[in-house]
């Protein structure tokens, strides 16, 4: 009988919460770090106690860390990931501001649709599912629209692809042109260098290499964006005029995503908007640090060994890879459902009898592939190796003939050169 049939004791209550002691291998969430779950069941403490308001300053050190930035403004926007999105979003945008927004994959529209909502003129590129966006491309596309911002995913879990960064913020600075990126699916297993980069406004989440639970975004703002999100801003009379001499244009539309106002609950003034969820800030206090403590080549290195060893494995068993893996993200691949194999069948299968979680897909990729992540916690080998033995069970099972042993014999392959190389924890 299944786990979930033992969820009301005898008369009727609900029992406490126990549920299957499921492995998380989709393109997100996964699995915690044991130490960010014990972080999230830690006492709180009032919200002006000087220990909250030292956890704040703590994180916000923290994560110029985590992004390589200097920038003072790095701060957590309370909810999932697409809070960030919409804090840098609907603060940046005034009505007919124009946006470019270069998409690759589901992400990519769903930035477009957040800047229409926030009555952006947007322009958008796109190039098929399964590719990314040469720096000439988009340079192009910044001569033609001339945006005052241009939003990109970085890693687009939808497709699996990484767009390269490296080159784009010269470009944009060179057309005076902001510069926001999504990072949320490929920060911490793959390299963001905020201000190499010369990125303006980075969001992200914890769910997905970060090891953490969904419901805190992390963001990290340049000065010149702080400058900019800060004149646009209408005065609120008598409270802010310090900041907004220059103030000008429609007020920013909503109040918990006031980018303003939320740096000035972080910053020293602690000018009170929400409550800080704090049980949030403590996970994300932790991921950060397990991050750091690690060290974030080593952890980058660990996700690329785990993603290697899950594509050899899944190439060893015949199946074919999508998209151009020459920019696949470390922390997930995307696995053509062989003809003739009824792809959420093998899903259903992994997760009700083997406890395994494997995604789907969306738009275009729907039906066609799956998505398999090591992320975070599960970026291990051991968790890659259950993975592709399950897998190569289940797809027999389902009437493909995978050959016995030869996924996981290429993923342990994988992990003996990355031993012998000195790859740290791999
Ligand atoms: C997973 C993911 C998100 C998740 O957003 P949530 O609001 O946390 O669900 C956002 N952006 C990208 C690029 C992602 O891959």
């Amino acid at each position: 009988m299944s786990h979930e049939m033992f969820n009301a004791n005898s008369n009727g209550a609900l029992a406490p919460l126990s549920p299957p002691p499921r492995l998380l291998m989709g393109p997100g969430p996964i699995n915690c770090y044991p130490r960010v779950l014990s972080a999230m069941s830690t006492q709180l403490v009032g919200q002006y106690d000087p220990v909250m308001t030292g956890y704040m300053n703590e994180v916000m050190q923290l994560y110029r860390d985590v992004f390589n930035t200097q920038n003072q403004q790095t701060f957590l926007v309370d909810g999932t990931s697409r809070a960030g999105i919409e804090a840098v979003l609907v603060s940046a945008i005034e009505p007919g501001d124009k946006v470019l927004v270069p998409i690759f994959g589901r992400f990519g529209h769903l930035l477009a649709e957040i800047a229409e909502r926030a009555d952006a003129e947007v322009h958008t590129i796109e190039v098929p599912w399964g590719e990314v966006f040469s720096p000439a491309q988009i340079e192009a596309a910044i001569k033609e629209v001339k945006p005052k911002l241009l939003a990109i995913v970085q890693g687009d879990t939808s497709t699996t692809m990484l767009q390269p960064l490296k080159d784009i913020g010269a470009i944009c600075e060179a057309h005076d042109v902001l510069f926001y990126c999504d990072a949320t699916a490929s920060i911490g297993g793959n390299p963001l260098d905020v201000d190499a980069w010369k990125l303006d406004a980075v969001s992200v989440g914890l769910q997905k290499c970060l090891g953490g639970p969904s419901g805190s975004a992390p963001i990290t703002l340049s000065d010149k964006f702080v400058k900019m999100v800060r004149t646009r801003h209408h005065v609120e009379a008598g409270i802010r005029d310090a900041h907004h001499e220059a103030a000008r244009g429609p007020k920013i539309r909503s109040n918990y995503f006031d980018l303003p106002m939320i740096m000035d609950y972080w910053g020293e003034e602690r000018l009170n908007h929400h409550t800080e969820a704090a049980s949030m800030l403590y996970c994300a206090r932790e991921c950060a640090r397990l991050h750091l403590e690690e060290g974030q080549q080593n952890v980058i290195a660990r996700h690329k060994v785990a993603g290697d060893a899950m594509l050899a494995g899944i190439q060893a068993m015949g199946l074919a890879p999508f998209g151009d893996l020459n920019h696949k993200m470390y922390n997930v691949v995307g696995v053509h459902i062989p003809e003739g194999v009824k792809g959420e069948a093998v899903r259903e299968t992994l997760l009700m009898r083997f406890n395994i979680e494997i995604g789907t897909s969306f738009g275009p990729l729907k039906g066609k592939i799956w998505r398999i992540g090591t992320m975070g916690y599960n970026a291990r080998e051991d968790a890659v190796l259950h993975t592709l033995q399950s897998l190569e069970t289940v797809l027999r099972m389902q009437g493909f003939n995978a050959p016995a042993g030869k996924g996981v014999d290429a993923a342990l392959t994988v992990y003996a050169e990355a031993k012998a190389a000195g790859v740290a924890d791999a």
